[in-house]
């Protein structure tokens, strides 16, 4: 046989192998094989994978005999060979393998070769009848039932992120399968309980419809604006465009995004979380139409296979412009012009599990440079270190300081809760000048946004008598009360308690809850402010039928008064009548345990104060903390983002974090506490011996145990001016000599770059 094989190929598997494996190519398949056809191969004994063709060539291997491909999937090659280059420095820059980057890439378009048997439903979720009032009470009946618990709860985990549109979001069977140890017969025993229900596809909405509406004649300063943006990409590739809110940024890219469309190019805007976005959405399909394809995770596979063959035929009409989430990146752009990477600053771009840990803007950067297309950063309030990249000449900067219209941006006031607190003026969770600047602006017949970063009713329950608070039995973590659901929730692992009657440990009967959440502050607006309509805008509210778009559209209607929301309501919302914006509670993000704290706080505060008065008339925010005299808030307020800048590099020197350092992370993570510290002292010894000082911990994280694994970080810090992937390489040498001792061989290593 063997000596029949012309062709041999080295194949990336859907797997963390650190090298290509190289298989045969029968003869009958040599036409139909080229890098980036996608294939079946077997692998072991009995199992067969997708795998996909990174080099064709004449040398066979000597070590061992290879095997044949099976069969070949796709007609044509799924990616092109700028693909695979974007894939290697994806897989050495955040130190994962080719085939992790594989499996996020094509995850994206499932099993095209396959037909689905005629008949076999692919989606689940939970019946329309289920509230989630049910479902604490669901689970316990569950209970003798583990397998069909298991299931209910993977789904629930699963749609914790989903398009909040859809009541109970369609959720590929498969998926749910693969993580639980559930079969077919568990769904059908769920299905015949009526709590889960069967679905065979989601409607494709892709049309070539057309469109018509023109774009927006540019105020002077947006034309100038433009035309610095098109001088400094002559130059170079990244433009950073730092423009207050409300300048009209979205309406910059839309007339970018038609000049490159003119030209033949195609387009990516990245978003940070798709679901949010509805209204730029509406306003980039208003202008391009089906030119629009909008994709994200969330599709179902054919859906995304429908996108994705769409960009891989760059002539083709349809998604020339693709709006998406961090994954789109994978799509097989050939012929890109422009990459928008729309709020450059926000956290959600960064994809923390599982690997490739990657970070959107910084891959699109990488992208840009790779496919020779534009990047476009564009954002009010930069991240750190894209500020410095472009204050340092790396980027070019283009800056518009002037809303459309010359609205006025917010006037911003402090409001110190404990002064307001010593002197017994708290109403509840309110100083005396945020109620009385929202009983104004009610008055006046206006809304108000108050914004509260925490969801639920209140953090945690307490006993009064003893300070019992309950836990999370897996997580060491306390569970987060959310009354909606009548029961206290684990925000890690997603478990669900019934709501205790009386204290564990003393049998006491009064439990408190304490701090307040999201669901709190609305039922004191019910109790303050009878008259007011009120409506909560966050992960849990969110949940049912199309209640995302509702909130928002009764919200532009002026149906609702106030608008109570986490971080969602901090997101792009361009409302006409809002002029007045509360921030309850400013510490908990100014004291979170993080180098970016004090970053994101300002982010936060300025975003959300940002849907103050856009239209009309300069709008108010009210910043409520108990340390007024905090510098972030000077810099807010006087709106001196230089200064916060300039402040906010210099700790970052001091203290040895990005720009100035670059910072890996390293987590181990095992079931036996004794095994997890040993191999974290090892591990962390050995680094030392090579790294020296830049070696931190190990330490134990925030939260030491998740889901019944204990875990402990080592950090490293590398000077800017250092080899980094030379770093990166000796580290990985170190993880490939732990885990070559019998006693360790189980912990698992995950290293994260850039883990912020
Ligand atoms: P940003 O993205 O900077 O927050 P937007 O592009 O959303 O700003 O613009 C804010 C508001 O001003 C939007 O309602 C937008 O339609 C309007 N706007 C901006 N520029 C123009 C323009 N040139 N002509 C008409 N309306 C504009
Ligand atoms: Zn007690
Ligand atoms: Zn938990």
């Amino acid at each position: 046989m063997a000596e029949h094989v012309k062709y041999y190929a080295d194949l990336i598997l859907p797997l963390p192998l650190p090298e290509p494996y190289t298989y045969s190519v029968p003869k009958d398949l040599e036409s139909e094989i080229s890098p980036g056809t996608r294939v079946m191969v077997p692998l072991g004994k009995r199992k067969t994978y997708q795998a996909i063709v990174y080099r064709l060539h004449k040398e066979q291997p000597l070590k061992y005999e290879t095997k044949p491909i099976i069969s070949v999937i796709d007609p044509k090659p799924a990616v092109l060979p700028v693909h695979f280059k974007f894939w290697k420095w994806m897989a050495e820059y955040y130190m994962c393998t080719m085939g992790e980057v594989y499996k996020a890439a094509t995850s994206a378009i499932g099993k095209p070769g396959e037909k689905p048997t005629a008949g076999t439903a692919k989606f689940i979720s939970l019946h329309e009848k289920i509230t989630s009032q049910d479902l604490c009470s669901i689970l316990e009946k569950l209970e003798k039932a583990p397998k069909q618990r298991e299931l209910v709860k993977t789904y629930l985990q699963r749609i914790e992120d989903c398009n909040p549109s859809q009541k109970w979001p369609l959720i590929p069977k498969k998926d749910i399968l693969a993580k639980t140890k559930a079969s077919v017969q568990t769904i059908k025993a769920l299905q015949g309980k009526k709590i889960i229900v069967e679905k065979q596809e989601i409607p494709l909405n892709l049309n070539e419809e057309q469109t018509g509406e023109p774009v927006k004649k540019l105020t002077s300063f947006q034309y100038n604006a433009i035309k610095e943006i098109d001088k400094q990409f002559e130059a170079r590739n990244v433009v950073l465009l730092h423009g207050v809110t409300s300048s009209g940024k979205t309406e910059i890219y839309i007339h970018l995004i038609k000049h490159f469309i003119k030209e033949g190019k195609q387009v990516l805007y990245l978003l940070p979380e798709i679901a949010l976005t509805a209204q730029i959405i509406k306003r980039l399909k208003n202008v391009f139409g089906g030119k629009v394809g909008v994709y994200h995770s969330r599709l179902s596979n054919r859906e995304r296979k429908e996108i994705w063959n769409n960009v891989l035929n760059p002539n083709g009409q349809l998604c020339r412009i693709i709006l998406g989430a961090r994954s789109s990146l994978f799509l097989p752009f050939e012929n890109l012009g422009l990459i928008i990477v729309d709020e450059e600053h926000e956290t959600t771009y960064k994809q923390f599990n599982p690997a490739p840990r990657y970070h959107a803007r910084d891959a699109a950067i990488m992208l840009a440079n790779l496919q020779d297309c534009k990047a476009l950063l564009g954002t009010a309030t930069p991240s750190v270190e894209s500020y410095f990249n472009a204050r340092s000449g790396k980027y070019g900067l283009v800056n518009m300081e002037k809303r459309y219209g010359n609205m006025l941006l917010p006037e911003i006031k402090l409001a110190d809760t404990r002064r307001a607190g010593k002197k017994k003026q708290m109403k509840s969770h309110f100083t005396p000048t945020l109620f009385e600047a929202i009983n104004h602006t009610l008055k006046k017949k206006e809304q108000v946004i108050l914004f509260q970063n925490r969801r639920g009713f209140a953090p945690f329950l307490e006993c009064e008598d003893c300070g019992w608070i309950p836990q999370c039995g897996k997580c060491d973590v306390s569970l987060t009360y959310h009354r909606q659901f009548h029961s206290l929730i684990c925000h890690y692992c997603g478990k669900y308690t019934a709501l205790p009657e009386i204290c564990p440990a003393c049998k006491s009967s009064s439990i408190k809850t304490c701090g307040f959440g999201t669901e709190k502050i609305e039922d004191d607006i019910k109790i303050f402010f009878p008259g007011a309509r009120v409506e909560r805008m966050d992960l849990d509210s969110t949940r049912k039928k199309n209640s995302f778009e509702n909130i928002i559209n009764k919200f532009e209607a002026g149906s609702i008064d106030i608008l109570v929301g986490t971080q969602m309501v901090s997101k792009g919302l361009d409302f006409e009548k809002v002029n007045l914006v509360g921030i309850l509670n400013a510490d908990n993000m100014l004291h979170f345990p993080d180098f970016r704290a004090c970053e994101r706080c300002f982010q936060l505060i300025y975003q959300v104060g940002g849907r103050a008065g856009r239209k009309n008339k300069r709008g108010n925010v009210i910043i409520q903390t108990g340390n007024p005299d905090h510098p972030v808030f000077r810099h807010i307020i006087e709106n001196r983002f230089n200064d916060f800048f300039v402040r906010q590099l210099n700790e970052r020197k001091e203290f040895k974090y990005p720009p100035y350092y670059r910072l890996i992370k390293i987590t181990l993570k095992h079931k036996n506490l004794d095994i997890l510290e040993d191999a974290a002292v090892d591990l962390a010894g050995s680094l030392q011996k090579i790294f020296g000082r830049r070696v931190l911990g190990p330490d134990f994280p925030l939260i030491p145990r998740i889901q019944n694994l204990h875990i402990k970080n080592i950090l490293l810090k590398i000077e800017r001016e250092q080899n980094l992937s030379r770093a990166k390489s000796l580290t990985k040498k170190e993880f490939g000599k732990l885990l070559s001792s019998p006693r360790y061989r189980s912990v698992q290593i995950v290293p994260d770059v850039d883990p912020y």
